[in-house]
């Protein structure tokens, strides 16, 4: 039997009803009632490493995932919402299998290097995949050999992330292409494989795993993240000794697709409760992580955010959403199934946010939107600026919220200080310990207060 935190909450401010009204409360006072709030809880901090202690590995297609999206209902019916339901959803169906092995062989030395299979993508066979390597600085590179170059060979993409640039996530962006396209594009060269550099600024022994485009096995070629500093060593080796050859063994299979859950918690409107507001993060994480930051964290941010208003005793005019979306990683069924679902019952959603991008110290938010609300937007930026939060930018949403854009939802993204987001990303290396509560809390009262004045003055 697992044991739940219980979340509490205080129904002595929730049955005096709509006081901010009556009492006419500044916007700037709700805010810091919201702040105070959050920064005096311990729930959602508690509930994320139970999250991560119990159900680390949690891919939507693996059976922890779903008991993940239980226990994530569980916690929000006891904090008693208005509505707590599963979503059933279909979702790719890809299985690690063993653990992979890999190996340097130069000359008489046998030197073990960590890597791990790429989502999506195919096994080696029992037998593994031995050849000479050819090095390129990512996908260009490759396109510039001729195929007599790369037959038979195993491509060794070795672009890493720019560290000069400002943002990792543009550095993640522009090398991304050689884990995506870079195993079809090997296999259309004739390669028997592909080793690819983990996509992180760090130099560690961590792979990082992420999703390649799924091909039919005669389209594309076994392949492998391979840990930063085994990346350095291997380049540095074949420097010395181009002959040298690396041999690994995937084990993974792609299976017929499967059933999962997102979960979903409701306050409903006390005036639209047909009109929605999402806010969300995706409950899947990768099979070599306990997934904290990516994207534990921005889940009980998300359900964080019903327990504030509950908690200072707001009643939201709309009806407010907190989404667990399941399948993030792989194909991104609960986003989808999401919103087309939304869209068979009609339901209007007037606003979106997600957090999926870490939940390090906010910094502001990014817009999806037209010009004409994100000015809206805006204008209440004064309001966020004692807390820090001074971004408000055009820019993405996120990845599970995005297909409700073809609705008319204008979305918004929680963006946060992305320095060492990388770091941890798809890996082992995704951790509890690098969770700070005060950041995470002061996440979920920034969504908090964005909701809450959407919900006040529209949009
Ligand atoms: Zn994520």
């Amino acid at each position: 039997m697992k044991q739940f935190f219980i979340i509490l909450i205080s129904f002595s401010t929730f049955i005096s009803g709509c006081k901010y009204q009556k009492n006419n409360y500044t916007d700037q006072e709700v805010i810091q009632e919201i702040f105070t709030e959050a920064l005096s809880n311990n729930e959602a901090y508690q509930n994320l490493k139970y999250l991560t202690s119990n159900f680390p590995k949690r891919l939507a297609c693996y059976p922890q995932g779903i008991e993940a999206a239980k226990w994530t209902k569980q916690i929000m019916d006891n904090m008693q919402p208005d509505t707590v339901f599963l979503q059933e959803i279909q979702v790719m169906n890809w299985k690690r299998g063993n653990i992979e092995i890999a190996e340097i062989k130069n000359k008489k030395d046998k030197i073990p290097v960590n890597v791990c299979a790429l989502g999506r993508g195919i096994a080696t066979g029992d037998s593994g995949v031995e050849a000479k390597v050819v090095e390129v600085n990512g996908i260009d590179e490759l396109k510039a050999l001729s195929k007599d170059q790369v037959r038979g060979k195993i491509i060794f993409f070795n672009q890493a992330m720019d560290s000069n640039l400002e943002n990792p996530f543009q550095a993640y962006g522009k090398a991304a292409g050689q884990r995506f396209v870079g195993p079809m594009l090997a296999a259309e060269y004739g390669a028997k494989g592909t080793v690819i550099r983990s996509l992180t600024t760090s130099i560690d022994t961590f792979p990082h795993t992420g999703t390649t485009q799924k091909a039919p096995a005669d389209k594309t070629v076994p392949s492998v993240a391979i840990a930063t500093q085994h990346a350095d060593l291997l380049s540095k080796l074949l420097k010395q000794n181009p002959e040298l050859t690396f041999y690994f063994k995937t084990n993974c299979k792609n299976l017929l697709d499967t059933t999962s859950y997102n979960t979903i918690g409701e306050i409903t409107g006390t005036e639209y409760p047909d009109q929605y507001i999402v806010v969300g993060g995706h409950l899947d994480s990768w099979d070599n992580s306990p997934g904290a930051h990516d994207d534990g964290g921005g889940c009980m941010q998300s359900i964080e955010v019903l327990r504030i208003f509950k908690a200072i005793g707001y009643q939201p005019k709309h009806s407010i959403r907190a989404v667990m979306f399941m399948d993030e990683e792989i194909s991104q069924g609960g986003g989808k199934t999401y919103a087309s679902e939304a869209k068979r019952k009609a339901e209007k959603h007037i606003f979106a946010i997600e957090s999926d991008r870490g939940v390090t110290k906010p910094i502001g938010f990014s817009f999806d939107a037209n010009d004409e609300i994100i000015e809206k937007i805006k204008s209440w930026n004064t309001l966020f600026k004692p807390y820090n939060i001074e971004i408000f930018e055009k820019g993405g949403g996120g990845v599970d919220i995005g297909p409700l854009k073809q609705q008319g939802t204008p979305l918004a993204g929680l963006l946060t200080n992305p320095t060492h987001y990388f770091d941890w990303h798809h890996s082992a290396n995704d951790t509890f310990n690098h969770i700070d509560k005060e950041d995470m809390q002061n996440g979920a009262a920034a969504m908090t207060a964005l909701i809450y004045l959407i919900d006040k003055y529209g949009l």
